[in-house]
Formats: C-alpha cells, sequence, structure tokens
C-alpha cells in the first residue's frame, strides 16, 4: 500500500490538487476528495483523462488499476450544488464545458470503434428512460439538442421564454405529427425539466416529449482531431426500442461532433445565440419544420445527405432512389458529400 502521487483536477477554469490518495482507495474515494476540493457531488462528476482501456470509470476500481501518474492531470465535469440552485433563476450559465479541452498533452490512448461501441451497449443497458409519454407506433424519431438549439442559454433575460428559439413551439407541434420527440442535453436531468418546464414545453397541449436523455447516457470517444469528447450515440435509442433505427431517426444538434458515432443521421443546425438581436428575424425552425414534414414520408432516411437540408427537393426524393448510395458502405458517393 503506498500513495498514489498528487493529482491535478481540472475544474471549469481552475486547478485543483488532490493529495493523499492510497494505491488501494477506490475511485469512489477519488471522486469524495474531488468533491471536497470542488464541491460537485460524486454523482455529477464525469472525469476525463484517464487510461483506461474498455471499462468504463466505475466507483469500485482500484487506483492502483489507473497507472497514475503524479501529477496527473483530470478533467472534471460537472457543476456544483451552487450553481444547480441557480438553476431556475435565468439567466442560466452552464459553463461552456464543450471546448474546455487543454489536456490534450496528455497521452490518452486511442481507443478502439469496438470499445466505443461496447461503451453504447453499456448505456443501453445501465441507463435508465423514464417515459413522459409512451412512444406511438409507425412514428419516426426526432431528437433535439436544448443549449443553442432550442435556446439561448447564455444570454442574460428576465425570463427563459426570451431566450427560446423563435417558432418552437410551432415547430414541435408541427414534427409531432410525424415523430416522436426526445431531447437530448449535455447537461443533467435536473436543468432539462427545469427548462423545459421554463419554455412551457412540458405539459404543452400541441405535442408531447416521449423522453429526456442527460448526460449520463453519453459516452466519451477520444478522436485524434478532437481529443476526448462526450457524444450523444443514438445507438443508445436504438438498442432500447426497436423501432428505431438509422432509417428513421434524425437528430439535430448545433455541434457536429456531439453526432459523432452516427453522422448520417445528424443535421447541423445554426445555433441560436444573441436572442435579443436575432429573435426577430431566426427563422431556422420554421423551415426545419418543413424539411421534417418533407421527409416524413420517406421509408429510410439513410438515402438523405441532411447537409443539403435547405436545398431538399421533395419531388426528386419522393421514390426513393439508391442510385447515389454505394450499397456495400451505405456511404454517398462522392457526388453527394460537402
Ligand atoms: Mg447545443
Amino acid at each position: 500500500m503506498s500513495e498514489v502521487g498528487d493529482l491535478i483536477v481540472k475544474f471549469q477554469k481552475n486547478e485543483h490538487k488532490i493529495t493523499g490518495l492510497l494505491d488501494v482507495d477506490t475511485v469512489a474515494d477519488l471522486k469524495n476528495a474531488i468533491y471536497k476540493a470542488t464541491s460537485v457531488l460524486p454523482e455529477r462528476q464525469k472525469l476525463l483523462g484517464f487510461k483506461i482501456k474498455g471499462n468504463q470509470l466505475t466507483d469500485d476500481l482500484i487506483l492502483s488499476s489507473l497507472k497514475l501518474k503524479p501529477n496527473s492531470k483530470i478533467m472534471l465535469i460537472g457543476s456544483t450544488e451552487d450553481e444547480l440552485a441557480k438553476v431556475a433563476e435565468p439567466p442560466s450559465d452552464i459553463p461552456e464545458v464543450i471546448n474546455d479541452f487543454d489536456i490534450e498533452e496528455e497521452e490518452i490512448a486511442i481507443e478502439s470503434r469496438e470499445e466505443f461501441l461496447s461503451k453504447v451497449e453499456r448505456r443501453v443497458k445501465e441507463y435508465k428512460i423514464k417515459i413522459l409519454n409512451d412512444p406511438r407506433p409507425g412514428k419516426k424519431l426526432l431528437v433535439l439538442d436544448i443549449d443553442y438549439t432550442l435556446f439561448d442559454h447564455r444570454s442574460v433575460a428576465e425570463n427563459v421564454v426570451e431566450l427560446m428559439r423563435p417558432y418552437l413551439h410551432e415547430f414541435l407541434a408541427s414534427a409531432y405529427a410525424d415523430y416522436d420527440i426526445v431531447i437530448w442535453s449535455a447537461t443533467g436531468m435536473k436543468w432539462i425539466e427545469t427548462k423545459m418546464k421554463g419554455l412551457g414545453v412540458e405539459g404543452n397541449p400541441n405535442y408531447k416529449i416521449s423522453f429526456y436523455l442527460d448526460s449520463d447516457a453519453m459516452i466519451s470517444v477520444h478522436t485524434p482531431k478532437y481529443g476526448v469528447i462526450e457524444v450523444k450515440p443514438l445507438g443508445v435509442i436504438w438498442g432500447k426500442f426497436n423501432q428505431w433505427s438509422a432509417k428513421n431517426t434524425i437528430m439535430f444538434d448545433d455541434i457536429r461532433r456531439n453526432f459523432i458515432m452516427n453522422p448520417q443521421s445528424g443535421l447541423k443546425i445554426r445555433p441560436f445565440k444573441k436572442a435579443h438581436f436575432n429573435r426577430n428575424t431566426d427563422t431556422e425552425l420554421l423551415e426545419l419544420a418543413k424539411y421534417l414534414t418533407d421527409i416524413a414520408e420517406l421509408d429510410d432516411f439513410t438515402v438523405l445527405c441532411h447537409k443539403k437540408w435547405e436545398r431538399y427537393n421533395k419531388h426528386k426524393h419522393s421514390k426513393p432512389s439508391r442510385s447515389n448510395v454505394d450499397k456495400s458502405t451505405g456511404e454517398k458517393s462522392s457526388e453527394d458529400k460537402t
């Protein structure tokens, strides 16, 4: 039994030194130590920067198995209880964690895609979905991000409705005709519920949301371009619901890398920022509603290239042709790539 050297935990813009842990201590002990340093509760901590292969960072892992070097840097994503208490009071000020990576100098093993898929499987098994409204037979699936997609979470306002993207309710009501709707945000469930209530999405008489997914349903992957990132694999939903697949699912997000595990199903929307300046002119959701309606008649979304959604021609696709799709890979031909 010996001491693990000092560890550096990077949280938001600060670095915290964690000392005194033993190699027989567990990840749970580490999380408690991090809690004392940062006020982020263990269950809200997401830790990145370990060189563990395959398995997730479970609480019962012994620290010696992580092969930590003294002064290893760990990145913490999470919210303090103070911040959570403020969630109901706009403006919400969630740390913009998504670009908060400066641990790239750390050597993080490049994991194989197999390992990412096993992480997805694990989410399918372990992540509990609370169904708000039962999926309806025959409906396609629309998965929506919140921040900068439906809502400008960074601007200052008297209440959340001022920061709502224009036509949000019209968009959701229109989509609901053909799609069951799922909200997936890289924040915690409490934030999601609060925002959806505040925006009047929850309990809206004109449409229903099937369920919410939060950051715990995401997985971390390593890519050469971005380093370690948290992403939203649709496989988590597809593994739980047989009726949905790449053929009938579409996902909107303002960050393309969120759908890195299923790029063909993702549509990168323009972010909605500076609500006070843009709320009289932003018509993205109106136009996207039309696109969703137009493609809803297709049996197979994998023939689509969502990057070109604004130029989608309903008539061209009304008899879906697969001639421009390479059947062996399912990849679009070069003509279709942008
Ligand atoms: Mg977003």
